[in-house]
């Protein structure tokens, strides 16, 4: 055996089963990834964004979503009582390698209020409790976390894995991209949403079990800060849902980003829009997601491949990330410049191309985003200006969900698969807690 325990990844999931394999004294542990090291990494350019040491997170705004309900299906594999007990040890690891003390988002009499608002505007607010390490501050906590490894687990960067070994059901080792066959008693796979394909593969290859997860297509809503200010002052973020009355969709806000900024983010040869907000420094506007959730049954079930067709048409028309005001698409035309420099909503994106986003979504898409929108007028009077900005498109890629067992552990012995890119989970507490519950099972094997 070259190792005990091979980890493959090393976004949050990753790092966090090092974390723990090493604090439970496993053995010899190598971590692997295939991108750059975390001081190596560009911030907002080609691979870097998703791939390098930190992950996907590495350059986000790090919301860590301490609600159970939100950020993955881990609720559907534990008991709710294990979970919490779960995500309260990984927000600890957090908070000790400088996540800051403040929690936003907890319940009070002005939540409930929030919440009977929303109701009375067909919407349901789902509270959620937030710790924000802010986009300044992530690389610094994944650097302490990095230095927590150092000398106990063994990482190697720009090192992908290329194929899981196994004999029979039982995991082997893993071969490496330059032919390189490694051997170990157990694998982690935490390959995150840019390794969800080579996931798919290894499971297909494997036969293990896997299905489709829907996609999510949608804008990126940007307003004065002031138009949201109730709301954000007392969730921070709120994920607010409706279900759209011509089609029945399910629409929800994501990512709310109170004086944020929006960004563009590349991936997959694409420009699609995200947003974040940073710890100390404010902009004047407040961004979020209005997302639609599409899946598919037969003969179509490629909701991934889908979804990049539609944000391959808005790079086509916009040659980036499209930007309208929701005046402009209301009335049937489309934004220009000249329209754009008459917006009372000062975009915090200032490279997308002014266009037309109903030559990008289909009409059940267009429509449920508008009636979302019309929805949120109620709630928080100033969302349905003409001048509110839409940027297009944001999409949420969710990898195929592999079956795998209350430990992790998926159908060939010692193979584990966790974090976004096994479709377990969907944000950076969930993904670090899998790591945890990952590693205590791999751990537990090898005594
Ligand atoms: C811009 C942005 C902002 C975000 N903001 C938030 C937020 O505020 N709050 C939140 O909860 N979530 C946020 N997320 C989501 C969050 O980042 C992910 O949920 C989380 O990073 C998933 O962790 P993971 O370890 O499963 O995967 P990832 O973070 O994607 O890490 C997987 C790693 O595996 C590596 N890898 C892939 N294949 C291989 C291979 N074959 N061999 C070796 N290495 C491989 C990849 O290079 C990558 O570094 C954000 C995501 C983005 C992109």
């Amino acid at each position: 055996m070259d190792y005990e325990v091979i980890i493959i990844g090393a976004g949050p999931a990753g790092i966090f089963a090092a974390l723990e394999l090493a604090r439970l004294r496993a053995g010899r542990v190598l971590l692997l990834e295939r991108g750059k090291n975390l001081k190596e990494r560009c911030q907002r350019t080609g691979d870097d964004v998703l791939c390098g040491w930190g992950g996907a997170g590495a350059f986000s705004d790090g919301k860590l979503t301490l609600s159970p309900e939100v950020g993955g299906h881990l609720g559907e594999l534990i008991a709710p009582d294990q979970l919490l007990t779960l995500l309260e040890q990984t927000d600890r690891i957090y908070v000790a390698h400088g996540a800051p003390d403040r929690i936003y988002g907890e319940f009070t009499p002005r939540m409930e209020e929030l919440g009977n608002r929303a109701r009375r505007a067909d919407l349901e607010l789902i509270p959620m409790r937030i710790r924000h390490i802010g986009t300044e501050n992530c690389p610094i906590v994944l650097d302490r976390l990095r230095q927590a490894l150092e000398g106990r687990v063994e990482m190697r960067s720009g090192c992908p894995a290329e194929q899981i070994l196994t004999e029979g059901s039982r995991v082997t080792g893993v071969r490496l991209s330059d032919g390189t066959e490694l051997h170990c008693r157990q694998v982690i796979a935490a390959p995150g949403r840019s390794g969800a394909g080579w996931m798919k593969q290894q499971a297909d290859r494997l036969g293990l079990k896997s299905k489709a997860s829907p996609v999510d297509i949608g804008v990126r809503v940007e307003l004065p800060a002031v138009v949201f200010k109730d709301i954000t002052d007392a969730a921070y973020e709120s994920k607010l849902i409706h279900y759209s009355k011509t089609f029945d969709d399910k629409v929800r806000t994501f990512c709310m980003n109170p004086y944020g900024e929006v960004v563009t983010e590349r991936a997959n040869g694409l420009i699609t829009v995200n947003g974040h907000s940073y710890a100390g420094k404010k902009s004047a506007n407040t961004n979020f997601a209005v997302l639609v959730s599409s899946a598919f049954t037969e003969p179509f079930d490629d909701p991934i491949a889908y979804g990049l067709y539609i944000a391959r048409l808005a790079n086509l028309l916009g040659k980036g990330a499209i930007v309208q005001r929701l005046g402009d698409l209301l009335s049937g035309r489309r934004s220009t410049r000249e329209r754009m420099a008459k917006c009372l909503t000062r975009p915090t994106l200032t490279d997308a191309t002014p266009g037309d986003l109903s030559f990008v979504f289909p009409f059940r898409h267009l429509q449920s985003i508008i009636e979302m929108l019309a929805a949120l007028e109620v709630l928080a009077p100033g969302v349905y200006s003409r001048h509110t900005l839409l940027y297009g498109v944001e999409v949420k890629f969710y990898s195929n969900r592999i079956a795998v067992s209350s430990e992790l552990e998926t159908e060939i012995s010692g193979l584990f698969a966790i974090g976004d890119g096994a479709g377990i989970t969907r944000g950076l507490l969930q993904a670090s807690a899998s790591g945890l519950l990952a590693a205590r099972a791999a751990a537990g094997r090898l005594q």
